[in-house]
C-alpha cells in the first residue's frame, strides 16, 4: 500500500527507516494532476531505486501574481491510485504553510540560465522552483531526482543548482511523453476547450518542423527559429510569447546550432500559456 503523508516529519520518519534498512531513494516532483508524463518518471524511479518517493505540491512561489495558482486542477485521489499502479512507496503532499512557515525567507536563486526564456515572462518563477525543489531535497535526501525534458529550461536550471550547491544527487532527465496526435503531455491542457485543443497540435507541428529543418542541415538557429514562427502564426488562435535557440547547458542564446541545443517555445493557445521544445546534438 502506498503512504501518503503530509509533513515534513513523516517524509523523514519513511526515509530514516528505509535507509536504516540499506535502501536506495528516488524522488519524484511534480504539482500532482499526474498524467502519463508523470508516470513515465515514475515508472523510471521505480525502476532505478528500492523507494520511490512522488511530491505532489502546488508551488505558490512559483506562480506570478496574474498567473494561474487558484484554479490549477488538483486531485490527490486520482494521483494515489496512478502512484499507486506505478510502483511507488511514498506520496508527499504538504500544504503550503509546511513548506513555508511565517516567517519563512530564505531563498535560493540563480543567474544565467534562468534570464532567458520562460525566466523572461515568469520573472519569478525559477526562485520558486530552485527554493521548492532545494528544500525538497533536503527533506527527502534522494539518491536520484527525475525531471521531464517537457520542461527543459527547469531540467538544465535544475542541474546547474545540484553542481552549484553540491547536493549529492543525480538528475534524471526522461523524455517528453507526448498525446497520440502529438500535443505534450500536460496537467495544463484541460483549460483547453475542444476548439483551442486542436489548435494546440502547432506546437508539436512546429517542433517536428524546426527539428526537420535541423536535419535537413540547416544551421542558423534564427533560420529554424523563423520557420516554427511562420508555422505557430498560421493558427488563429496561437500567440507567440517566444521560440528561441539556446545552448542547452546554460541557456544562453545561440546563433549556430552546435553542440547540445535547445529550441524552446511558449505559446498561449487561447488564454492558455503551452510550452514544448526539442533538443538537437550535433
Ligand atoms: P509538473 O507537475 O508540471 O511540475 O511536472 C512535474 C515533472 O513532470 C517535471 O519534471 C516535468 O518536466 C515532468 N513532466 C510533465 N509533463 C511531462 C511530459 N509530457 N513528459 C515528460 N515529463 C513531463
Amino acid at each position: 500500500m502506498i503512504q501518503v503523508v503530509h509533513t515534513i516529519k513523516e517524509v523523514r520518519e519513511a526515509v530514516r527507516q528505509w535507509r536504516k534498512e540499506g535502501l536506495t531513494v528516488g524522488l519524484v516532483p511534480t504539482m500532482g494532476y499526474l498524467h502519463e508524463g508523470h508516470k513515465s518518471l515514475v515508472d523510471r524511479a521505480v525502476k532505478d531505486n528500492d523507494r520511490v518517493v512522488v511530491s505532489v505540491f502546488v508551488n505558490p512561489m512559483q506562480f506570478g501574481p496574474t498567473e494561474d495558482l487558484a484554479q490549477y486542477p488538483r486531485d490527490l485521489a486520482a494521483d494515489t491510485r496512478l502512484c499507486e499502479a506505478a510502483g511507488a512507496h511514498l506520496i508527499f503532499n504538504p500544504e503550503p504553510e509546511e513548506m513555508y512557515d511565517e516567517g519563512f525567507c530564505s531563498f535560493v536563486d540563480m543567474n544565467g540560465p534562468t534570464a532567458e526564456l520562460c525566466g523572461k515572462s515568469r520573472p519569478i518563477h525559477f526562485r520558486g522552483v530552485c527554493t521548492v525543489v532545494s528544500k525538497l531535497f533536503n527533506i527527502v535526501m534522494p539518491d536520484k531526482a527525475y525531471f521531464g525534458q517537457k520542461d527543459a529550461q527547469q531540467l538544465s536550471v535544475i542541474r546547474r543548482m545540484v553542481k552549484d550547491l553540491n547536493f549529492p544527487i543525480e538528475i534524471v532527465p526522461c523524455p517528453i511523453v507526448r498525446e497520440a496526435d502529438g500535443l505534450a503531455k500536460s496537467s495544463r491542457n484541460t483549460y483547453l476547450n475542444p476548439q483551442e485543443r486542436q489548435a494546440a497540435l502547432v506546437l508539436s507541428r512546429a517542433v517536428n518542423l524546426g527539428r526537420q529543418c535541423v536535419e535537413n542541415g540547416e544551421r542558423d538557429t534564427h533560420k529554424v527559429v523563423e520557420a516554427m514562427k511562420a508555422c505557430i502564426e498560421q493558427e488563429p488562435l496561437a500567440r507567440i510569447d517566444y521560440v528561441e535557440a539556446v545552448d542547452f547547458q546554460n541557456i544562453q542564446k545561440v546563433d549556430v546550432v552546435k553542440g547540445e541545443t535547445l529550441f524552446a517555445m511558449a505559446v498561449y493557445i487561447g488564454k492558455t500559456r503551452l510550452i514544448d521544445n526539442f533538443i538537437v546534438n550535433i
